[in-house]
């Protein structure tokens, strides 16, 4: 591989965001080829046996085995690292293996977790039932409430989990303030900027140790691979993270990685013409519906701290029906143009049902406390014409009865 300017950082660092998009971390093969190569190759060859053994006493450069290094991995690292901001990046088979290493990884036996209570359905189960199977104490807090975070430290506090927003009420988290509680109690704070994606929100400025990402969301963005990315310091990595991950593997395929890769040239496009969308169907969904959480909305309770971590309201929205799982099964199956999915940060318009589908896995106490109601609908908005979904939802609602 030739290194090109993509891989420099001298020169990358001073690129700004749309460029690090298109170009950071690309490298090239002998044939000089203008998009970034494939590499399907689960191992490599050396030219010697003593050439194979300098490379596994780490004194020679070069690769050994698509579990540690692949061409094609590294591009995306490179690049999304670049664009967060981050020392080091590692991808990973999907946005759970992100979450479940980052979160292994870092804690032992003994430690104790803090974390928002509004999180992705997954993410509770991990913190509320399989970190304790592992000896972690886990205590969760409302995320919207900063002194709660504070009130839940303890001295062997060694991390705050959160998400914001949050999948799928759309609390919102201050990240300056809860990093400045953590970090006073020698907590690092890792971040899940799903719902936001780099291009609305940068965690690590804002106080942020690691940031992980499900980059099957907004960075795939066309419904066609999982994949995960975390970020955060090189000595993290290095001692942490990839201390784990090298032997437990959850790594992500090249073919997969190739796509996210490519996904990312039209990342900021993406994501900033959904968020104008959403914003749109946002302020006609406020004139038709008694409950509405968008953050970019003046009426949403957050609004301000939104607007002050965020560039936009992000492509999420909530809505909350009176009529419960009735009515609101009823609005989704009226639905002509937007899909019934569960997936969101795709170029499609898609709605969810939470209590009954992402967060089914939720017991319903969990669900009550953390605002998902029977009547909660979760709205990805996508990339089609806003009028055209503006029209669906509105037929949709008055075959729902509103
Ligand atoms: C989807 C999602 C995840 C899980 O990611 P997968 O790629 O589906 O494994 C984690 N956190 C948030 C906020 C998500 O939206």
């Amino acid at each position: 591989m030739k290194r090109t300017t993509g891989q420099d950082r001298s020169i990358t660092a001073k690129w700004r965001p749309a460029t690090r998009l298109v170009r950071g971390g690309t490298a090239r093969s002998e044939y000089g080829e203008t998009s970034e190569a494939i590499f399907l190759t689960s191992g490599y060859c050396y030219d010697s046996a003593e050439e194979a053994a300098a490379r596994f006493r780490g004194e020679a450069k070069g690769m050994t085995y698509s579990r540690l290094q692949n061409p094609t991995v590294e591009m995306l690292e490179e690049r999304l690292a670049l664009l967060e901001g981050a020392e080091a990046c590692r991808v990973s088979a999907s946005g759970m293996a992100a979450m479940s290493a980052t979160l292994l990884s870092t804690l032992s036996a003994g430690d104790h977790l803090v974390a928002g209570r509004a999180l992705f359905g997954s993410c509770r189960v991990l913190v509320d039932t399989i970190l304790p199977r592992f000896g972690v104490e886990t205590t969760t807090v409302d995320g919207r409430d900063t002194q709660a975070f504070a009130a839940a430290m303890r001295p062997n506090t060694k991390a705050v989990f959160l998400e914001t927003p949050a999948n799928p009420t759309l609390d919102i988290v201050d990240l300056k303030g809860v990093a400045a509680i953590a970090h006073a109690a020698g907590a690092l704070v890792i971040v899940d900027n799903a719902f936001a994606s780099p291009i609305v929100q940068r965690p690590l400025e804002l106080g942020a140790d690691i940031v992980a990402y499900s980059a099957t969301k907004l960075m795939d963005g066309q419904g066609r691979v999982l994949a995960g990315a975390v970020m955060g310091p090189a000595e993290w990595m290095e001692k942490s993270y990839l201390a784990f991950t090298r032997h437990t593997g959850p790594i992500l395929s090249p073919f997969n990685a190739w796509v996210v890769l490519k996904s990312l040239e039209t990342l900021d496009l993406r994501v900033s013409r959904a968020c104008e969308n959403a914003l749109k169907v946002a302020q006609f969904l406020e004139t038709r519906v008694p409950r509405l959480l968008y953050p970019g909305l003046a009426s949403h309770p957050q609004h301000a701290l939104a607007m002050q971590q965020m560039t936009a309201g992000g492509t999420i929205i909530a809505l909350h029906l009176d009529g419960g799982r009735k009515q609101a099964h009823a609005l989704l199956d009226a639905l002509q143009l937007i899909d019934i999915s569960n997936n969101l940060g795709d170029s499609r318009t898609l709605m969810t049902h939470p209590a009954s589908t992402t967060h089914a896995s939720v017991a319903e106490a969990i669900r009550a406390e953390m605002g998902i109601g029977e009547g909660m609908l979760r709205l990805s908005v996508g990339l089609e014409d806003p009028q055209d979904l503006i029209e669906d939802i509105d037929q949709a609602l008055k075959a729902a009865g509103l």
